[in-house]
């Protein structure tokens, strides 16, 4: 009898939602079953057992530590993201920072690491993960290690044949200065408690622009698909004390072009800045960019921050509209909970590289892509090592068996843009630069929905 009054509450307090279609239906039938059950087991007076078992569901042993540390370049380096800029930056508009969540509950960890970059390419992210594990004595799929993308940081290369020499020493110092801030986090471990909420913010917009000719270049699309919601976590200390106010957004961190030469963390770092600014220096507030392969800031690609007299610099002015939209969700957001048992995936999947003419023997390798999953109480992370566009990250949070489903790009290296099949055919920027073949997309999305259940087991 305990065995089967175990399995109703485990049903009942299940914190996956339970998806859509068949398993829609499926759960919504056992719920209904478990309810009936419980009824009858309550006026039977059989029901002890099970309420001690959700109990002990509650008395989560979760613990939480963060830090941040600034990583803003000593000196003048390479920008990332634009081939067509060879100089120099030229000073600093707002300070880069890396900041590191750490959870734990019962010896597993996630360890969540936000940086103010464009992105780690496979070299130089498989030297970190592999410092960090060996450092710290953790799993690789307990780590998501992630950039927001922005296009006015550093190039990372420790490659001295073809990397400026100023950069190979930025990346050197980055290392160690992401294997500090990792370390402060989990040494600052202690019972806390989360929340999450969700809002919405139009700084996001489709950048697919159809020309009159009917092809597709990057520009705005205002009427194209665009994921606009505002995923927050908000961590607080047993003591009530807030800890940090992590938050996922889809947009490329790219209010500014090639000609802008200052050092920013555009978009997603100006609103990390302002997050902290508001709820004060304790609180950290580490972004992560959700399916953003093609979705540019409103304003885009700017020369610069505009000087003119009353003039908002167009990255001032989204990020902090960006930023406002996470304090509101934070502030609104009241209700914390024990945090549950945190799980941990990660799993490589080799997908069909493009063929492209002149391939020898019409063949083409297959690209590896990096899929990590964590699963903490209500919310479910997922990151990719992928520039995935928007319409695949809104497909995965669609079917997603949990409520909160955070989406994280530019997580654990960059093998570049994945589209849907069905944008071949129109073509553009991220289809003709993207490795992988059509239906490649597909193939990955339920892939993650797969990892997203083996979650729930
Ligand atoms: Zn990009």
């Amino acid at each position: 009898m305990n065995i089967f009054v175990t399995f109703m509450f485990v049903l009942f307090f299940s914190n996956c939602k339970h998806g859509h279609g068949i398993m829609k239906n499926l759960f919504v039938i056992l719920r209904k079953t478990v309810i009936c059950f419980t009824f009858l087991l309550l006026t039977a007076g059989l029901v002890s057992s099970a309420v001690t078992i959700n109990n002990q569901e509650k008395e989560s042993g979760l613990r939480a530590g963060v830090a941040r540390i600034d990583i803003t370049p000593a000196l003048p380096v390479k920008l990332y993201g634009y081939s067509s800029r060879k100089n120099y930056s030229e000073g600093v508009h707002d300070n880069l920072f890396a900041r590191a969540v750490v959870l734990e509950n019962g010896g597993r960890h996630l360890v969540m690491i936000s940086s103010d970059l464009g992105s780690y390419s496979g070299e130089v992210f498989t030297i970190i993960k592999n410092r960090i594990i060996e450092r710290f004595r953790l799993e690789e799929s307990e780590i998501f290690l992630t950039t927001i993308h922005s296009h006015s940081s550093p190039v990372l290369t420790l490659n001295s044949e073809t990397g400026d020499p100023n950069n190979i020493l930025y990346t050197e110092q980055l290392i160690e200065k992401l294997i500090s801030v990792t370390g402060e986090a989990l040494s600052n471990l202690r019972p806390a408690d989360i929340a999450l909420g969700r809002g919405y913010s139009p700084v996001g917009s489709n950048r697919r622009e159809m020309r009159p000719d009917g092809s597709i270049a990057l520009g705005r699309n205002p009427y194209g698909p665009a994921d606009k919601e505002v995923l927050v976590m908000k961590i607080a200390a047993s003591d009530g004390s807030h800890m940090a106010a992590l938050f996922n957004y889809a947009t490329h961190s790219t209010s500014l072009g090639p000609a802008n030469m200052q050092v920013s963390g555009d978009i997603l770092g100006i609103s990390e800045q302002f997050v902290e600014k508001i709820l004060g220096n304790n609180v950290i507030s580490p972004a992560f960019a959700g399916a953003s392969g093609n979705i540019d800031p409103w304003y885009r690609v700017l020369p610069g921050f505009n000087e003119e007299p009353g003039w908002i610099p167009e990255p001032v002015l989204l990020g902090t509209l960006l930023g406002v939209e996470v304090v509101h969700v934070f502030r609104n957001t009241k209700e914390l909970k024990a945090g549950g048992e945190i799980k941990t995936l990660t799993e490589t999947l080799d997908l069909p590289g493009r063929k492209r003419e002149g391939d020898p023997e019409g063949q083409s390798k297959t690209v590896p892509v990096r899929i990590t999953a964590a699963r903490v109480g209500d919310a479910a992370f997922i990151g990719f090592n992928l520039e995935m566009l928007t319409e695949l990250g809104m497909a995965i949070k669609e079917a997603s068996p949990f409520e909160y489903t955070f989406v994280i790009t530019h997580c654990n290296g960059a093998s570049g843009y994945i589209s849907p099949a069905e944008l071949y055919k129109e073509g553009g920027y991220e289809v003709t630069s993207s490795r992988f073949e059509i239906g490649s997309a597909e193939t990955l999305v339920r892939k993650a929905l797969k990892m997203l259940y083996q979650l729930c087991d």
